[in-house]
């Protein structure tokens, strides 16, 4: 294991063919950065910001978050960083934020949809981010997008935000890159509308797998809904993945799946670039990477998606690969 850190931790990531990918790494801390680095990621693919908006009782500041973001940006030295807006509600929820009691908070006020109603949070966030992406190669992610008008609302804010800075005399990027994250359903029927309208997208597998399923992510019992790449599943990433395409910008995976040594060449064959996973992961997975080619990858793809359950993309995979 050591060695093939070491082996893979300094190499590029690309396909036996050559096709380069992105191995990016999943943080939720400073703490993790040391990971991520010695792993060699190719980038931080998802920074779950809401972990440093809990255990705490009170909302960070501004320059608080400034001071993070610029931080993890400058550490990666011009490698690209996603970084997620807030998102909270669900199973996640903060001391000093109201939220209502809510009988299904999964399907409730949770990530974008509260920082539209919170918008002063939302607001603080995005300058804070703005004013980071001067440091270095900045994406930022809104989680949860099921609607058009989500998207524009949380655009004509960050557009107004900008504003606000530039008119303060700020530096701001001119290359900093929007996206969304694919994890309603929805998101991903509506991918062609969608990818007119940002840079990229990240597919969650975790979520989009729980409303494809409407199978709590966290119930034990319902693991034969959740365990998986589900076909649903795999064709609602399809979608996403060929709308992508068609409008010219790139889509990478960061829920667990991303980091499934059997299940992620199916995201390279369906033309997903980027693959953001847990940074431990990252060597095993670029070994692995370095093994197949593009075209085979895309055969898989094509014969996986006519598949008719969990079991039998997984059997098959293993068989291929092995
Ligand atoms: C996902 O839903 O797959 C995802 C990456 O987001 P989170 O696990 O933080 O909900
Ligand atoms: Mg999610």
């Amino acid at each position: 294991e050591q060695s093939l850190i070491r082996h893979y931790a300094g190499k590029p990531s690309v396909t036996r063919d050559g096709v380069p990918i992105e191995i990016a790494a999943n943080i939720g801390s400073l703490q993790d950065l040391d990971g991520v680095l010695t792993n060699g990621a190719d980038g931080i693919g998802l920074f779950r910001t809401e972990f440093m908006f809990m255990d705490r009782p009170s909302m960070p500041s501004e320059d608080e978050q400034f001071e993070v973001y610029k931080f993890v940006l400058q550490r990666m030295k011009g490698k690209p960083v996603v970084i997620r807006t807030l998102d909270v509600g669900g199973d996640k929820q903060i001391p000093y934020i109201e939220l209502e009691q809510e009988a299904n908070p999964f399907l409730g006020v949770r990530a974008i949809r509260l920082c539209l109603q919170k918008e002063t949070l939302f607001r603080t966030q995005i300058r804070a981010l703005l004013r980071a992406s001067s440091f270095g190669k900045l994406r930022i992610l809104l989680p949860m997008i099921a609607t058009l008008e989500e998207l524009r609302a949380a655009k004509k804010i960050i557009a107004e935000e900008t504003t606000y800075l530039q008119q303060s005399g700020i530096s701001i990027s001119d290359s900093w890159e929007l996206g969304i994250m694919i994890e309603i359903p929805s998101a991903a029927l509506l991918a062609n509308h969608f990818a007119q309208e940002v840079d990229f997208f990240s597919v969650g597998t975790n979520d989009l797998t729980q409303y494809t399923m409407a199978a709590d992510r966290m119930n034990r019992s319902l693991t034969y809904l959740h365990q998986g790449l589900t076909p649903a599943v795999l064709q609602l990433i399809e979608l996403a993945a060929k709308a992508a395409r068609a409008h010219g910008i790139w889509i990478g995976v960061c829920g667990e799946l991303a980091g499934d040594p059997e299940l992620f060449p199916l995201f390279i064959g369906l033309g997903i670039t980027e693959l953001s996973m847990g940074s431990a992961s990252i060597p095993k997975i670029r070994s692995r990477l370095a093994h197949i080619t593009l075209h085979e990858a895309a055969q898989w793809a094509s014969q996986a998606s006519t598949m008719e359950s969990s079991e039998a993309i997984y059997t098959y995979m293993k068989g291929v690969l092995s």
